[in-house]
């Protein structure tokens, strides 16, 4: 077998590519001190270090299979045309999600109150970016700016990403805060419609997944930086019997690879459920590339190619390779 197999490009529907420099670093004991040295990443930000480096991280995504990302992006509104810049230069189609940050992090996170954020996000459309709305979280925004970004989020018919149920911490500080759970806060406040993607739902309990599933909200899971972060195991097998649709990020590149991320959810239901198959093929692959691209409100992304003679693939049968790509192959199949 030999030649060239054309599939639909992979989207990367989560990513803060400016974390493509702490790659190998070490960074602490758990999630709260990798964070500081995030923290001392994104506060060495300019515009041009971004239109540098997010190019040669858009060339790495590319090169993987990704023809889309969505950038979580929270440093700044120069820094966010340098980012639209760099993908440009490169031919990934971007979406900008811009986001909304009201308390803690850097100050250069954070806008003086939902207004001018909501200012920011026009002016950026205005320039010509594909933007969406993105309230970081429950722990950077508090009620009433998650009420008026959902609230605009409706009215334009945008995409509305934020962060959900990543690390045990932020859910007992929103039950101490709202006495509810983050997901829960979502919904009371507007924010899960079928334009919304909840990042990671990593902790999220049963009476959340039937809030997404019920609001026919999406989750975007980002398996690798999930693992590296020690975040825990996306409740795979829960998500999957409630037919809540699931895309993919590379979140935070510690990893660059589709392939990897698909394998991973799949081996996590596999674990938690000891069948074979939780997902079939043609799931996985629509979790890699349509559930992400309706995500970020894409109708079209690039197709790409995949190396029918590359190694991983030998002896394997033509109607085998989907399922092959997903159990198998690292990104370095894909044709350049
Ligand atoms: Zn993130």
């Amino acid at each position: 077998m030999a030649g060239t197999l054309r599939i639909r490009g992979f989207v990367n529907a989560h990513s803060h590519t400016f974390q493509r420099a702490l790659r190998g670093r070490a960074a602490g004991g758990d999630f709260w001190a990798w964070r500081d040295g995030m923290l001392a990443e994104a506060e060495r930000q300019t515009p041009e270090l971004v239109r540098s480096a997010y190019e040669h991280g858009y060339r790495e995504m590319l090169a993987a299979g990704y023809t889309a990302v969505g950038e979580f992006h929270y440093i700044g509104v120069p820094e966010a045309r340098a980012a639209a810049d760099a993908a440009a230069a490169v031919g990934v189609d971007l979406v900008l999600l811009h986001v909304a940050y009201a308390r803690g992090g850097l100050s250069r996170f954070r806008q003086d109150s939902v207004r001018a954020y909501l200012d920011q996000v026009e002016k950026l459309r205005g320039a010509g970016l594909r933007v969406g709305l993105a309230p970081h979280s429950v722990r950077a925004c508090p009620a009433d700016w998650l009420e008026e970004v959902g609230r605009y989020a409706a009215a334009e018919e945008l995409p509305l990403h934020v962060h959900a149920d990543e690390q045990p911490r932020e859910i007992e500080e929103c039950l101490a805060e709202h006495a509810c759970r983050p997901i829960e806060l979502l919904a009371r406040t507007g924010c899960l419609t079928e334009r919304t993607t909840v990042v990671h739902a990593t902790h999220a309990e049963g009476t959340e997944l039937d809030l997404l599933a019920s609001h026919g909200s999406t989750i975007c899971a980002c398996p690798t930086t999930e693992a590296d972060l020690g975040d825990g195991f996306l409740p795979a097998e829960r998500i999957r019997t409630r037919a809540i649709p699931l895309c993919i990020g590379s979140d935070s590149n510690v990893r660059i690879d589709p392939f990897e991320e698909l394998r991973e959810l799949e081996g996590i239901a596999r674990r938690q459920t000891g069948r074979r198959g939780a997902f079939s093929t043609e799931e996985l692959h629509a979790f890699g590339g349509e559930v992400g691209a309706r995500s970020l409100g894409l109708e079209a992304w690039p197709d790409i190619e995949i190396d029918l003679g590359h190694r991983s693939l030998r002896d394997v049968d033509a109607e085998n390779v989907p399922a092959a790509l997903i159990a198998g192959c690292g990104a370095d199949v894909v044709v350049a």
